[in-house]
């Protein structure tokens, strides 16, 4: 081993049905790859009473037992301190789920903030997807807000995840991004610095090479901020979980950003 250990505390596994691995493969990898802490943060599972229906990329609730308990025998394998937590959207109808099952029954430690989808209604348009509606970017920017407020949640993953659709910096980006920024900073909740972001890769736009997220005009005004910086692979394959965070730990490096090493 001849880099430092560092921590993560976005992990995911097969149980969300679009990653690979169980809890011990991704442990097994960490021990390898120098690591500090692991966070098991798999999506959350939502009580089918709420009508939700992404079935087909989330664990369902019935599951919740098997993932707690793969994640308690993955630890035993661990040279470093394994958690427990989920990466969850926001919506006032979730705040119940959360607290009373998530963390009240299954003792979760923590609750990354994940927000992928806005809501409309009845409706979830996903926001890598929302093809430059700006009423639904300020939608959604309202809902991050909140969630963000809501007390939930230990950091906000991929605070600029839509940039990987909607391409090109503008005015309506960056107001957005400056509105969740002040508010992870009044809030003191870390922002992150995705490494799946990074290995997604980048495309070209009429400023220049950009990662889709972590987008560079974003970090350069968290660089000049004042708000915490967490980085993390938010790995779906066990080869990721410790080489993502390390590159997304260089990213914030290199805007000379000093990322915070945990959240407990
Ligand atoms: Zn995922
Ligand atoms: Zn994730």
């Amino acid at each position: 081993m001849n880099s430092q250990s560092i921590s993560n505390f976005h992990t995911h596994t097969e149980l969300c049905q679009h990653a690979s691995g169980r809890p011990s493969d991704y442990v097994k990898v960490a021990n390898k790859d120098g690591c500090s802490e692991l966070g098991f943060s798999d999506h959350c599972p939502y009580p089918y009473e709420l009508g939700i229906n992404w079935d087909g990329c989330r664990m369902r609730p019935e599951q919740l037992g098997e993932y707690i308990q793969d994640v308690k025998d993955a630890a035993r394998l661990a040279d470093f301190k394994v958690h427990l937590g989920f990466e969850c959207e926001y919506d006032r109808s979730f705040i119940n789920w959360y607290k009373d099952e998530l963390k009240g029954k299954c003792g979760a430690e923590y609750l990354v903030f994940g927000p992928h989808w806005v809501t409309v209604g009845k409706e979830h348009p996903y926001i890598p997807e929302i093809n430059h509606d700006k009423k639904l970017l300020y939608k959604y920017t309202d809902q991050v807000i909140e969630g963000l407020q809501s007390g939930l949640y230990a950091f906000l993953a991929h605070p600029d995840l839509f940039m990987q659709g909607w391409k090109e910096w503008d005015s309506d980006t960056e107001a957005c991004l400056k509105n969740i920024l002040e508010c992870a900073e009044s809030e003191g909740l870390p922002v992150e610095v995705n490494g799946l972001g990074m290995h997604k890769g980048s495309f070209m736009t009429s400023r220049g090479e950009r990662y889709g997220y972590p987008y560079h005009e974003f970090w350069k005004m968290v660089a000049s901020s004042g708000v915490k910086v967490i980085c993390n692979s938010d790995s779906h394959l066990p080869e990721h979980v410790i080489a993502n965070a390390r590159r997304a730990r260089q990213f914030a490096l290199d805007y000379g950003i000093t990322p915070v090493e945990t959240i407990f």
